[in-house]
């Protein structure tokens, strides 16, 4: 279970709307699987359906939990795909040991999913949103 309250998700999907069609991409900072704070990054990736953290801020994001005790969890979003992890994100397998949260614009209301990907499995982590119903989250 990870917990998100409703203005962390409200952000990850303002985020995610501010950027389409491109993804957008960040960190979602937690503690016993609960999100503290969202910080987004920039997306570096030349393709309009790619992420790539600019190194700079991926280098800086992953200090700052570092230093803090944070769980470093990676976000991006699906501007036109579900929320879930497309063939490229599970060949990735970016960060095999961080929940990985993507969010999907292609429905309504958006939707934020979390998942664990790594080489030989995809397990995902239910993402519980505290606070506001649905409705109350679209860009
Ligand atoms: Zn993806």
């Amino acid at each position: 279970m990870f917990v998100l309250n409703s203005e962390l998700a409200a952000r990850l999907i303002a985020h995610a709307a501010a950027e389409r069609p491109r993804e957008c991409c960040g960190v979602v900072a937690a503690v016993n699987g609960r999100a503290l704070a969202a910080y987004p990054a920039r997306n570096v990736a030349p393709e309009p359906d790619r992420f790539s953290m600019h190194p700079q801020d991926l280098y800086d994001l992953y200090r700052l939990c570092e230093e803090n005790g944070w769980d470093f969890c990676p976000y991006h979003s699906h501007p036109r795909g579900p929320a879930c992890p497309s063939d490229t994100d599970r060949v990735l397998a970016l960060w095999p040991d961080a929940l990985q949260i993507i969010v999907s614009l292609q429905g309504v209301p958006p939707e934020v999913r979390a998942f664990y990907l790594r080489a030989d499995a995809v397990v995902e982590e239910e993402v519980r949103v505290e606070g506001a119903p649905p409705a109350a989250l679209l860009p």
